[in-house]
């Protein structure tokens, strides 16, 4: 069994007490992993700061961090393949989708490294007797909170643009599923970026992620997690008017309007909420149906979901388990819940008899205002209920606390966009789910937080401008 370590300040460290990492597919240990110590906690914000306060990264031809950047890309994809095993080991998900996750990271570095030397500030006039310009400085010190389910690509989505900015960043990466994280930064660690630049701790968020956060010499949080965790968070950051990125849960709904294609539907239902075993934020978590569609429809998916073979991300499987013992019963008790307030489970709503964590997929008809269609499950657990018109549409897809995306199915191009237009949600999805890709900016509005990932916007969240005026 292999046991990893925290990268701090350039080298890779060990600590007094573990964290055991358990394969949900066998529910038996996997490796183990140093936790951090708030002694290594701040040992890694003085490597950051001293990284920002020499100018390592601010000072050097920006098309230097550019070929680093490109570097660590090449360097994420020759690992890919050694990477992506631990990954689907460590977190449950098929070695496919592991890989892609550092394929993806591989294109975080190629896209901000892209952009690292064209952050150009804009010359604005005032007349005959001043020169007016503005610049984009780097934040300084981004701590950066990660979750598990998407650990390796998660990391990239914010590390990438923060170094191509010119920042020094911690990374707390979950105490669930922290390995692949491990072999993403070994890759960066060889290529040229600084010493401090990059420092990645795994430790309990409770101790080392709360002390990060509210450390004297963080700049900048980007937090990605739970809905709870990021209000703790932004309490404290409040108290220091720290700048803060929050992408935070999701209550997604599709629209499938009267015209749309029933295969369309399906395949984007499938990826929607199956795929990563419905431990994705921006999942389609609802699927609300026209009426003239709603049997059609429903029998559809339900078909769909009780042919999907369930197992082992090594065995490529179309649902695999949920990331540890504690979401299983913590999904089964959603769809427990859901059955006391009336809900009809229309397959689904157990746990298989295998011996990994595994819920099986799930289809639920549920109103509304029930629990199950309010609450973010993070399992594979669909909601499904018919509306009236499109009018009733919007409103219950936009009648949760959360807004990070939203999806219309149908064929009239016009409908369909006047239907998204009235959606809450940072994006929406036409005709297929997922359809973005990390050229397409990311966030939420309301509970699901606040602050843009992905595309080129969101690099400016990673900087802050001055602006100079000069009397000539
Ligand atoms: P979580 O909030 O439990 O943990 C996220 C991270 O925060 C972990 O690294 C954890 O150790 C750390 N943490 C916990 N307490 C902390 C504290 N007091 N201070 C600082 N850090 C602390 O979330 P999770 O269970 O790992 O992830 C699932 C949640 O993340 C879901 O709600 C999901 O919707 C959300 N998520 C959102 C996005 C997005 O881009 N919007 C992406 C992935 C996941």
């Amino acid at each position: 069994m292999t046991h990893y370590l925290n990268f701090i300040n350039g080298q890779w460290c060990d600590s007094h007490t573990h964290i055991s990492v358990i394969n949900p597919a066998t529910a038996q240990e996997y490796s183990t992993i140093a936790s951090a110590s708030v002694d290594d906690a701040n040992n890694a914000m003085l490597a950051a700061r001293q990284c920002i306060s020499r100018g390592l990264l601010s000072d050097v031809r920006p098309a230097v961090r550019t070929t680093w950047m490109l570097d660590a890309a090449k360097a994420i994809k020759e690992i890919a393949d050694e990477g992506a095993l631990a990954l689907c080991r460590e977190n449950g998900k098929t070695l496919a989708d592991a890989k892609d996750e550092f394929l993806e990271a591989a294109r975080y570095f190629e896209y901000y490294g892209g952009m690292a030397d064209k952050l150009e500030g804009t010359s604005i006039p005032l007349g005959k007797n001043y020169i007016d310009f503005t610049q984009y400085i780097p934040m300084g010190v981004s701590v950066q909170i990660v979750p598990w389910n998407f650990p390796v690509s998660i990391c990239a989505r914010s590390l990438a643009p923060a170094l191509a900015a010119g920042n020094a960043v911690v990374i707390k990466s979950p105490e669930i599923s922290p390995v692949g994280m491990v072999y993403l930064v070994r890759a960066l660690e060889s290529v040229g970026f600084p010493r401090g630049a990059i420092n990645l701790l795994c430790g309990k968020g409770s101790v080392v992620g709360s002390h990060l956060v509210e450390h004297n010499d963080v700049n900048q949080i980007v937090f990605t997690g739970s809905v709870p965790t990021g209000q703790r968070i932004l309490k404290g950051a409040a108290e220091r008017a720290t700048p803060s990125v929050m992408e935070l849960g999701g209550k997604s709904a599709a629209i499938v309007l009267k015209d749309a294609a029933t295969e369309k539907v399906i395949s984007s239902v499938q990826t929607g909420i199956f795929f990563n075993a419905g431990q994705v934020c921006s999942a389609m978590s609802r699927l609300l149906v026209d009426k003239a569609r709603y049997e059609e429809i429903k029998s559809a998916v339900v078909t769909m979901a009780e042919n999907l073979v369930i197992g082992s991300g090594e065995e490529q499987a179309d649902l695999t388990p949920v990331v540890s013992q504690a979401q299983q019963i913590s999904v089964l008790a959603m769809i427990e819940q859901a059955k006391k307030e009336g809900a009809t489970i229309l397959c689904g709503g157990y746990a298989p008899d295998l011996a990994g964590y595994y819920v099986a997929p799930t289809v639920i008809e549920a109103t509304p205002d029930m629990s199950i269609s309010q609450q973010e499950v993070f399992g594979p657990v669909l909601v499904i209920m018919p509306f009236e018109d499109e009018q009733q549409a919007v409103k219950i897809a936009n009648g949760t606390e959360f807004g990070l995306v939203a999806g219309v199915f149908g064929e009239a191009l016009n409908q369909t966009l006047q239907v998204a237009q009235q959606l809450r949600g940072g994006q929406v999805f036409i005709n297929e789910w997922f359809a973005g890709g990390i050229e397409t900016p990311f966030g939420g509005v309301g509970l699901s937080g606040f602050g843009r990932e992905k595309g080129q916007e969101a690099i400016y969240s990673y900087m802050q401008t001055r602006n100079i005026a000069i009397r000539l």
